[in-house]
């Protein structure tokens, strides 16, 4: 296994979205979170000879950490077609080993059907700015119906929303922990040049 750092090292080359949506809540995780929610993972043993879906993955970050830390199969699943292309390249620049199927489709209505250890990662949008509150929610159903352990970032503040979301589903928290995480600004709605977001990560056991 590679460490933390050498693996953040290498997704920083990861390119982040070149026209975002608003809509779509489109910003790239940055690299020092994806390594280290993808490093959790794998030592937790979620990684390894497994399939790793990246539900809403954008251009590639953490389906490209995950697929630098040898699993089985990784899929990138994501709404826009346009980051897809941006995550293809991206995978040529990253030269994993193993290969990720990028898949256009909406993670809300996922063209997956559960498997057998299989790990769900994703930054799903959050819902917060546009007032779709808990546009996460959907993610997660999909996490829950096609994954037997996720992991997800959320906005600061919800672990009692996913606390309570996995306990009704048949999931359970295992691992929280904070990050916080500097937005580029690309959004009209951002008025400083940057703008730090507190982040929640879960782990949960479905
Ligand atoms: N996972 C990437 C991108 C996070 S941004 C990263 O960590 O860098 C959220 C992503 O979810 C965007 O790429 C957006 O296009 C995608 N998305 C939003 N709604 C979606 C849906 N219903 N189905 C699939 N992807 C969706």
């Amino acid at each position: 296994m590679s460490t933390k750092s050498g693996l953040t090292q290498r997704l920083a080359i990861v390119a982040g979205f070149e026209d975002p949506t608003v809509s779509l809540e489109q910003y790239r995780t940055p690299p020092e979170l994806a390594a280290h929610l993808v490093h959790t993972a794998d030592l937790q043993g979620d990684i390894e000879d497994r399939t790793v879906v990246d539900l809403g993955c954008g251009t590639g970050m953490l389906a490209l950490g995950a697929a630098l830390r040898g699993p089985t199969r990784v899929v990138g699943l994501d709404i826009d077609p346009d980051p897809l292309d941006t995550a293809l390249e991206n995978e040529r620049k990253v030269a994993s080993t193993t290969n990720v199927e990028w898949v256009r489709g909406d993670a809300t209505d996922a063209p997956l059907r559960h498997a057998e250890q299989t790990t769900v990662v994703m930054n799903p949008p959050f819902g917060a700015q546009s007032g779709n509150e808990h546009a996460d929610r959907a993610f997660l159903a999909t996490a829950a119906a096609v994954a037997d352990v996720s992991y997800s970032i959320h906005n600061a503040g919800s672990r009692e929303f996913v606390e309570s979301f996995a306990g009704d589903n048949g999931g359970e928290v295992t691992h929280a922990f904070g990050a916080e995480f500097e937005l580029p600004r690309q959004f009209d709605h951002h008025d400083a040049d940057t703008q730090v977001i507190d982040a929640e990560v879960f782990r949960i056991d479905w």
